[in-house]
C-alpha cells in the first residue's frame, strides 16, 4: 500500500488546541458553544484513501447523506467526484442543492412515499435500492405511466449479524430491512421485461459501525452467489451495491477505524467474479472523525454520589450516547491540570438520559472551561432536535487554517417560526 493510500487521518489535524490550523478556543469565543466543528482536510483525506484503494474497479461512491448533511460537506462530496445515498425527498433537494449530479445519486429506505418516488423518477436518480413488493410494484407502475426509465436494485436482508449494537444492525432477518433471498428470486422471476423499470441490481447493508470485517464478508459472499444464480437463469445484474457500515474510532485506547485497504481486499475478493458496477455506500467512516463537538462547563455538580460536569451541549446536539450508550472521547481544550477527577458529564435536558459519559476521568476542571468531544461529524447534527426549546447549535467547517460558519446558530425566531399563535378553528 502507498504512503499516499493512507486513511488514518494526520494526527495534526486535531490536537488539544486546534483542528487543522485553528484555535478552538477562538472558534468558541466568535460562535459560542455548543459548537460542531469539522475538519475539511480530515473529510478529503478519508475520500483519497477510499479513491486509491478503488483503482481499476468500476467503482461508484455514494456517501449516505443521513450522516451529515450540512450543505458544506455535500459540496466537497461534490467536489471530489462523490455520489450520494438517500433516503428522503428533503435528502434529494440538499444532494441536487450541492452540485451532486442525479446519475450519482441512489435512493434506500423502508418507507419512499408515492410523492417522493415520483420526485426521485423525474430528477432521473441513478438507481432505487427497492425494500419490499409492495414498493416495487408502485415504482413499477409509477415509472410505466410517466415513461420513465429507470433501475432498480433488490435490497437484500442476507440475515448476518454484524457484531454492533442492536439499534443499528439491519441485516438480521428480524430487522425491518430489505427481503429475502427467496422473496428476491421470486421478484426477478416474474418481472416483466417490458417495463420501463430494469430489475438489474442488488444491494446489501446489513448494518453501522462495524468494526470486524467477517460480517461484511459473509453477506457479500451470499450475494455474489445470490447474482451468481440470476446470472445462470439469464437475469443480467450490471450493478451490486455494497452498502456501508465501515465502523471509525470511537475510543482511543480501544477501537481503530476499519483499514480500508482490508476492506476493500473483501469486497474485491468476495465479488472477484462481478463484471458490473459496485456501489459503496459510506457515511459515518467518511466523516465521523472529522468532527468535534465544542461545549464549555456550565458548572460542576456535587451530588449526594457522584461529581457532574454540566455543559451547554445535551443530548438534541448528540443523541448517540443516549440512544445507544455510545461512548464519545471526552477532553479538554487547552489546559490540562495535572490532577485528575472522576465525574459524570452531563448536559441540561431533563432526561437522566443526557448524559455523554458516566465515571469518566478527566484533568481537573472548572466551570467556564471548555471541552471538546470527538468524533462527533456523523450522526450528531443530522440527528439534533430541539427538544427543551434547545436552538440548533452552530456548524463551522475548518480548512488549513481557516474557518467558516457553515449552519448559523438557530435563533428562537426561527425554532418557533412554524408556531401558530391564533389557531383558526374550522368546522367541517
Ligand atoms: C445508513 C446507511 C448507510 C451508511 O451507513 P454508515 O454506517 O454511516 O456507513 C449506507 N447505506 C444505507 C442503505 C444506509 O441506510
Amino acid at each position: 500500500m502507498s504512503q499516499s493510500c493512507n486513511a488514518r487521518i494526520d494526527p495534526t489535524l486535531s490536537s488539544s488546541v486546534g483542528i487543522d490550523g485553528v484555535d478552538l478556543a477562538v472558534l468558541a469565543a466568535r460562535f459560542g458553544t455548543p459548537l460542531q466543528v469539522y475538519s475539511a482536510g480530515a473529510i478529503r483525506q478519508r475520500i483519497h484513501a477510499l479513491h486509491c484503494e478503488l483503482i481499476g474497479l468500476d467503482a461508484m461512491v455514494c456517501y449516505a447523506v443521513k450522516a451529515n448533511s450540512n450543505h458544506a460537506v455535500l459540496q466537497l462530496m461534490a467536489q471530489a467526484g462523490l455520489g450520494a445515498d438517500i433516503v428522503s425527498s428533503g435528502e434529494l433537494r440538499r444532494c441536487l442543492r450541492a452540485g451532486i449530479a442525479a446519475e450519482r445519486i441512489v435512493f434506500s429506505g423502508v418507507g419512499k412515499s408515492e410523492a417522493e418516488i415520483i420526485e426521485a423518477l423525474d430528477a432521473r436518480v441513478s438507481r432505487f435500492n427497492v425494500e419490499s413488493f409492495d414498493e416495487l410494484c408502485l415504482l413499477r407502475q409509477l415509472a410505466d405511466q410517466r415513461a420513465t426509465t429507470t433501475h432498480a436494485a433488490v435490497r437484500i436482508n442476507p440475515d448476518v449479524d454484524a457484531q454492533t449494537h442492536a439499534k443499528i444492525s439491519t441485516g438480521r432477518a428480524e430487522n425491518k430491512f430489505g427481503v429475502s433471498f427467496d422473496e428476491a428470486r421470486r421478484w426477478f422471476a416474474q418481472h416483466p421485461r417490458t417495463s420501463r423499470l430494469r430489475l438489474d441490481g442488488l444491494h446489501v447493508h446489513i448494518g453501522s459501525q462495524i468494526l470486524n470485517l467477517d460480517p461484511f464478508r459473509v453477506a457479500l459472499e451470499r450475494t455474489a452467489a445470490f447474482q451468481r444464480e440470476l446470472a445462470g437463469q439469464g437475469h443480467l445484474i450490471t450493478s451490486l451495491d455494497v452498502g456501508g457500515g465501515l465502523g471509525v474510532r470511537y475510543r482511543d485506547d480501544e477501537d481503530r477505524a476499519i483499514d480500508i485497504a482490508d476492506y476493500v481486499d473483501v469486497v474485491r475478493r468476495s465479488l472477484h467474479d462481478f463484471r458490473g458496477r459496485l456501489v459503496f455506500e459510506p457515511g459515518r467512516w467518511l466523516v465521523a472523525e472529522a468532527g468535534l463537538l465544542l461545549t464549555r462547563i456550565i458548572r460542576i455538580k456535587h451530588g449526594q454520589q457522584r461529581r457532574f460536569v454540566v455543559v451547554d451541549a445535551a443530548m438534541n446536539d448528540l443523541l448517540r450516547p443516549s440512544l445507544y450508550d455510545a461512548w464519545h472521547d471526552i477532553a479538554p481544550v487547552l489546559k490540562a491540570s495535572e490532577n485528575r477527577m472522576t465525574c459524570d458529564i452531563v448536559g441540561p435536558v431533563c432526561e437522566t438520559g443526557d448524559t455523554f459519559a458516566r465515571s469518566r476521568e478527566l484533568p481537573e476542571c472548572a466551570a467556564g472551561d471548555l471541552l471538546m468531544i470527538r468524533t462527533t461529524g456523523a450522526y450528531a447534527a443530522s440527528m439534533a432536535s430541539n427538544y427543551n426549546s434547545r436552538p440548533l447549535a452552530a456548524e463551522v467547517m475548518v480548512d488549513d487554517g481557516r474557518y467558516a460558519a457553515i449552519r448559523q446558530r438557530q435563533t428562537f425566531e426561527q425554532m418557533t417560526a412554524g408556531d401558530v399563535m391564533t389557531p383558526q378553528w374550522q368546522s367541517l
